[in-house]
Parts: structure tokens; C-alpha cells; sequence
């Protein structure tokens, strides 16, 4: 009996079969260099919960449900990969859910996908929005099925997902390269790279503007095997923003590979990527694994 009941707790996200393979892709400037880029294609595991954002839900939601939660509440901005992923996932593992949105109230593509998915949006004012704990005791003090999810699934039981991304990958990249946003992705990988003697370095490409308080975050987490480095020269303006070369170089990378990248995470690392490689920042023979964890979706406000 109560075996069942645990086996109920447990029977989700971890029992799906996941697709997340390693494929090359040529360029010209990495024969040059004598060195190879492969991506891992996170992107591929679900076209809605996608990437690092279905391994940090893995956790998370595990623990919802030990918790006999009934009911995830959470946190984004108007085009937020990790609200959609909430509310697809929530559909699927049944779930009610709550975003609240960061700003004034409108309506694009993202939103309403989490509106279809069964979402229910609340809009708060920027100032408000500062204090999530605040506004999920506003609305659900009262409400014992309630669960807090963090801003992009951040936190110990997301990163605990994201260590799953380089499990079971062959130790023969000498780099693994992911973007950072909330930070909570590379620290997954840090720790994976750091119990597992892993001999690639760990780099991430801030994707936003001030980032000093991600290195502190990580350095903090002391990690002490484990070789990681931060760039933060590579944010192009800011989160969010753009640059024309950036859409060129999406372009480019589309029109050459197959693989779309979105303009607000993974283009900026792919990008970078090209950018330290053209400054032989890669030894001869290096071989480069790129996290793509997905968030295509937001291109769509962009190819239009
Ligand atoms: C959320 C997201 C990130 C950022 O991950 P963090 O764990 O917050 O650093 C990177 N890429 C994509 C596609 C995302 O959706």
C-alpha cells in the first residue's frame, strides 16, 4: 500500500524517456582552429517545458507533490520560459497553476500559450514584483495548497535537475558552455563536473547586464574540484536586448546548422563561443560541448 503511494509521488517527469542528443556542427572558423563544437540538445526534450527548465521542474515538482500540493504558484516576465514551462507541466501532471507577471498587463504569443495551458495570469507592478514571497502570501496565505516556485525555477532543487544534463556524456570535452541567466543551470553543471572528476571547464555566458553577484553566487557555493569561469562580456546591452549582428549571427548559425537559438539566452552563447574562438581563446583540439536548453519560442517575436 504504501509502496504504491510512493511510487505515485515519483511517477513523473523522471520516468519520461528524454531526447537530449549531442550533435556536431561545422564551421569553417573551427577547422581553422583545429578545434569542434557539439550541442547538447536540451532543446528537444519537450517543445513547451524545455531544456533546463524541465530539469529543474523534475525536483521541484517531486517535491510539490510530497508535499501534497496541489496548486504551483510562480514568477515571470511577459516572455518567461520558465511561466510556459510551469503551465505545460502543471497540464500534464496536473497541477493548477498560478503566474504572476512581471509589469503591465498585455498579451503576446507566450502568455497566451500559458493561458492555454490553463494558467492563471495575475499582472503586478514592477515595484511589487520585487517582493515574490510577499505576493504569494497576499494571495495564498490561506491556501494549503499552494506551492512557491522561484523566478525560473531557481534554487537547490533546480540546480539539483540541471546536474542531470551532463549525466551520462563522455569525459572528453576539454569545455561545456551554457548561458546564465538566474545561475542556477551552471552551478547544476559545477556540481555535476566537480563530483564526477569531469576534465572540461565549466563556462557560462551572462546574459545580462551587472552580473558581478553571479560570480560571488558561485563562488559562495564553494565548489572545490570543479573548473568554472564566468564571462561577462557578452550580454549585448542587457537582458533581453539585441543587437543587429546578434539577429545576424542567429541568422547565420540557423541558415548554416538547422538548429535555432533564441536572442535572449542561447544566441548570446553561441555567439560568444564563435567570439573567443576567433580570439583563439581555444587551444588546438579542444572539443566544446553547448548547452542549448531551449527557448526557441521567444524567436518568434523576432522572425516575423
Ligand atoms: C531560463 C533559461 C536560461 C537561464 O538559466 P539559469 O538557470 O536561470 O541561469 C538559459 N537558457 C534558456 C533557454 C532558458 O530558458
Amino acid at each position: 500500500m504504501e509502496k504504491g503511494v510512493i511510487c505515485l509521488i515519483i511517477n513523473y517527469m523522471f520516468n519520461e524517456n528524454l531526447y537530449a542528443p549531442i550533435e556536431k556542427v561545422n564551421f569553417e572558423l573551427f577547422e581553422q582552429k583545429q578545434i569542434e563544437l557539439f550541442i547538447k540538445r536540451e532543446d528537444l526534450i519537450h517543445p513547451f517545458i524545455a531544456g533546463n527548465k524541465w530539469r529543474k521542474l523534475t525536483y521541484i515538482l517531486q517535491d510539490a507533490s510530497s508535499k501534497n500540493k496541489k496548486h504551483l504558484v510562480t514568477f515571470g516576465g511577459a516572455y518567461s520560459n520558465h511561466l510556459l514551462a510551469v503551465a505545460c507541466a502543471g497540464a500534464k501532471y496536473h497541477f493548477t497553476t498560478t503566474g504572476f507577471v512581471r509589469g503591465e498587463e498585455l498579451s503576446n504569443h507566450m502568455l497566451g500559450l500559458c493561458r492555454w495551458f490553463g494558467m492563471n495570469l495575475i499582472f503586478v507592478d514592477r515595484e511589487s514584483y520585487r517582493n515574490k514571497s510577499e505576493i504569494f502570501d497576499t494571495y495564498f496565505s490561506n491556501n494549503n495548497n499552494a506551492y512557491f516556485i522561484e523566478e525560473g525555477g531557481a534554487g537547490e532543487l533546480g540546480a539539483k535537475g540541471c546536474r542531470e544534463i551532463l549525466k551520462d556524456i563522455e569525459n572528453e570535452y576539454s569545455h561545456v558552455f551554457c548561458s546564465v541567466g538566474t545561475g542556477c543551470t551552471i552551478e547544476g553543471l559545477i556540481g555535476y563536473a566537480n563530483e564526477h572528476k569531469l576534465k572540461a571547464r565549466i563556462e557560462g555566458i551572462v546574459v545580462l547586464k551587472g552580473g558581478d553577484f553571479l560570480q560571488k553566487q558561485i563562488e559562495e557555493k564553494n565548489f572545490n574540484q570543479a573548473n568554472w569561469r564566468i564571462h561577462q562580456g557578452f550580454h549585448e546591452g542587457g537582458y533581453a536586448k539585441t543587437s543587429p549582428e546578434l539577429l545576424a549571427f542567429i541568422q547565420h548559425f540557423a541558415s548554416q546548422t538547422g538548429i535555432l537559438i533564441d536572442q535572449v539566452y542561447e544566441g548570446k552563447m553561441m555567439k560568444a563561443i564563435f567570439s573567443l574562438a576567433e580570439e583563439n581563446y581555444f587551444k588546438k583540439g579542444s572539443k566544446i560541448l553547448a548547452i542549448h536548453c531551449g527557448g526557441t519560442l521567444g524567436m518568434l517575436s523576432v522572425v516575423k
